[in-house]
C-alpha cells in the first residue's frame, strides 16, 4: 500500500515533462514501482534536450532504468514522441520531429 502511494506521487511529475515524453516517463514509473524500496521521484524535467529524473532515495538498481528512459527521450520528439533530432534554436536545445521543428524556424 505504501508503494502505491509512492507510485501515485511519482506519476504526478509527468505534468512537468514535455508531452511527447510522458509515455516514456510512465513506463519508467511503472518499472521503478517494481524496485524495493520503491524510490520517490523528487524532480523530473527536460534538461538540455534530455530527460532528467532525480530520485529520493537514490538506489543503484534504478540507474539502468533511468538511463534507458533518457536514451528513449533523446530520440523522441518532445511534442509528439515521434523519432526526433536535436535542434539548437536561439541557444536552446530541444528534440523535435520534422513536423514540429517546422513552425519554429
Ligand atoms: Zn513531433
Amino acid at each position: 500500500m505504501v508503494s502505491r502511494l509512492i507510485t501515485a506521487r511519482n506519476q504526478r511529475h509527468r505534468e512537468d515533462i514535455p508531452a511527447g515524453w510522458r509515455p516514456i516517463y510512465d513506463r519508467l514509473v511503472e518499472r521503478l514501482a517494481s524496485l524495493d524500496p520503491e524510490p520517490e521521484v523528487r524532480q523530473a524535467k527536460e534538461k538540455f534536450a534530455s530527460l532528467s529524473v532525480y530520485l529520493e532515495p537514490w538506489i543503484p538498481a534504478a540507474a539502468p532504468l533511468i538511463e534507458e528512459a533518457k536514451r528513449e527521450a533523446e530520440s523522441a520528439c518532445q511534442v509528439c514522441g515521434a523519432p526526433a533530432k536535436m535542434y539548437n534554436i536561439d541557444h536552446v536545445v530541444s528534440r523535435f520531429c520534422p513536423i514540429h521543428v517546422g513552425p519554429r524556424r
